[in-house]
């Protein structure tokens, strides 16, 4: 195998969190690594509402870590939450430094929007709806002028080298051949920011890379992973036919959208007090509930919004348009769906992941900011802020290098995982590990997934699925209460005092997975999606 060493820290992603970071390295030579071309096939480009941060003079930090708290179920870490919080305006005025053209009233203030379970209007916003893709721009053109970051595109990880304990290098692979022999990149420092796992379902938000590779592949090298059962469903994927399912924001419901059914009914209203602007897990589980009776959910954005959503929320209205719904004159069809995952490697304050020499940062890692449930628009204010500690840690622990760029022979003639493979781990991972869990579908999902890796297993980047699948849905299993996103139809109630974090290794998640198979083996259901 090739193997080529650089004194450079290698990231690993193309997202904000791995942007952010080499940004932050700076002078440190880095060489990132990115699949496509920065920015594009990750989440960071795609987020809508934008970042919480408590800009206004009648909020305050205290009040932002509150509210995360609260809608962490119980689960959060509060001395995570108070550190997020306390650096968010300092990141939001640092991006606007770096470009990023953040709405703004006449004297200049923020204008920020309000989300579900925020005390009051603390998300600042670009163009309505462009958040996301502002940013990336803005720091992708920021990054291209500095000398000290290399990027490498059209590259992937595929594991890292690792005796268990310390992480010494990563094994990359070229993007459209990720089945051939791979290169090992050996650097200073590596940092996993590959983003989460909510692509590993068949219904989600999430752009088609984002599967839980990062997750998988630290699971297999013997990292713990944190929080893994609790994935956040959006509740208004618009339902259309298309995968990945296009976005409508939750700042439409913050600007008066109701969620209506077949009949025209509002349904929210009798669930909860604050209605549509109740808790992302509340909104998700009723819309999943009407869709499974067939009532057909849509939001409705005519009466608060009316024709002023094509200015406002571009992206929504043309993802609408192009599916032949006009959200000026009809309700928009939605279901919910797989959208962020709290679980992740876990980190510590300066983004130390469990193994030497492997930093995490972004969705791919599990900080115990978002507890059960993650509060609307926190998930970029912790890629920020973790991206920096990361940066800084790594920073204290080497001297600046002169560093030559990194040349990699990447091979070419690969294969990609078997298609029909990974729709069908998608497709298990959405029926059994979904929104409404309970013991009897976690356990047949945990079985079709060893099934499904023992027969396409030897695609490393199937494999770094399959891992992180098992542990989504072995935490699941092993969790038998219900809190935050994580519902179990068989345990319906909370449990008692503090929640308790999931802490789990892949060899855990394995043996449980093992015993279910040997129990269960001669009724596994059929590979087929049900
Ligand atoms: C539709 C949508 C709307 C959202 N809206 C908001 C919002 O308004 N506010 C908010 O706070 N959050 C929002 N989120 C969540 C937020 O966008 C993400 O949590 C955040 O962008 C994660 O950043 P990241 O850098 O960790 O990951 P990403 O931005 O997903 O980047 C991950 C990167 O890793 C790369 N990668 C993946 N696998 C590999 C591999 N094997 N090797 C090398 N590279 C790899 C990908 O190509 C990508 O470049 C939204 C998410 C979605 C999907």
């Amino acid at each position: 195998m090739q193997t080529v060493s650089t004194p450079r820290v290698v990231i690993i992603g193309g997202g904000l969190a791995a942007v952010y970071t080499a940004l932050k390295l700076e002078p440190h030579p880095v060489v990132m690594i990115s699949p496509e071309p920065l920015g594009s096939g990750a989440s960071s480009a795609w987020a809508q509402g934008g970042v919480a941060a408590a800009m206004d003079p009648s909020d305050s930090p205290e009040a932002h870590a509150r509210d995360t708290m609260r809608a962490g179920a119980g689960s959060v870490l509060q001395e995570v939450a108070e550190f997020v919080t306390r650096a968010a305006r300092d990141h939001i005025l640092d991006l606007s430094d770096l470009g990023t053209g953040f709405d703004r009233d006449a004297e200049g203030g923020f204008i920020q929007s309000q989300e579900a379970a925020h005390s009051v209007a603390r998300v600042v916003r670009v163009k309505g709806d462009q958040a996301g893709a502002e940013i990336m721009r803005a720091l992708i053109a920021e990054l291209r002028r500095r000398a000290s970051v290399q990027v490498i595109e059209g590259a992937l990880a595929v594991g890292l080298e690792s005796d268990g304990a310390k992480v010494s290098g990563v094994y990359l692979a070229p993007t459209d051949a990720p089945g051939t022999e791979p290169v090992l990149l050996r650097g200073a420092a590596h940092v996993l920011a590959t983003g989460g796992s909510a692509g590993l379902y068949a219904r989600t938000t999430n752009p088609a890379r984002i599967r839980g590779q990062g997750i998988g592949m630290a699971a297999r090298a013997g990292a713990r992973i944190a929080d893994a059962e609790f994935i956040q469903f959006h509740p208004t994927a618009i339902d259309v036919g298309e995968d990945p399912m296009p976005l409508a924001t939750e700042a439409l419901r913050g600007e008066g959208a109701v969620l209506i059914n077949r009949h025209g009914e509002r349904f929210m209203q009798s669930i909860h007090p604050d209605a549509e602007l109740a808790p992302r897990d509340v909104v998700a589980r009723a819309v999943y509930l009407e869709t499974k009776a067939g009532n057909r959910p849509a939001l409705d954005t005519r009466a608060a919004i009316g024709v002023a959503i094509r200015s406002q929320f571009p992206a929504v209205t043309e993802a609408c348009l192009r599916n032949g719904v006009d959200p000026v004159t009809q309700p928009i069809p939605v279901a919910a769906a797989a959208h962020y995952h709290m679980g992740g490697v876990a980190t510590d304050l300066n983004g130390r992941s469990s193994l030497t020499g492997l930093w995490a940062c972004g969705e791919a890692a599990s900080t115990g900011l978002h507890g059960a449930n993650r509060l609307a628009s926190n998930g970029l204010l912790e890629a920020l802020v973790f991206a920096r500690a990361c940066a800084r840690d790594i920073a204290g622990t080497l001297t600046v290098a002169d560093a030559p760029e990194v040349r990699l022979g990447l091979p070419s003639g690969g294969t990609e995982p078997d298609p029909q493979a990974v729709a069908e781990l998608r497709q298990v991972m959405t029926d059994g590990v979904g929104v409404v869990r309970d013991a009897d579908g976690l356990r047949r999902a945990l079985g079709r997934i060893a099934v499904l890796e023992s027969l396409h297993g030897q695609s490393h980047l199937f494999r770094n699925m399959t891992a992180t699948a098992t542990l989504i849905a072995a935490a699941a299993l092993m969790r038998t209460e219900s809190r935050g996103a994580h519902y179990r139809s068989d345990c319906p109630v909370t449990a008692e005092g503090p929640g308790r974090r999931s802490d789990l290794t892949l060899d855990e998640a394995v043996a449980l997975r093992s015993k279910i198979f040997k129990e269960t083996a001669k009724c596994i259901m059929p590979l087929s999606p049900t």
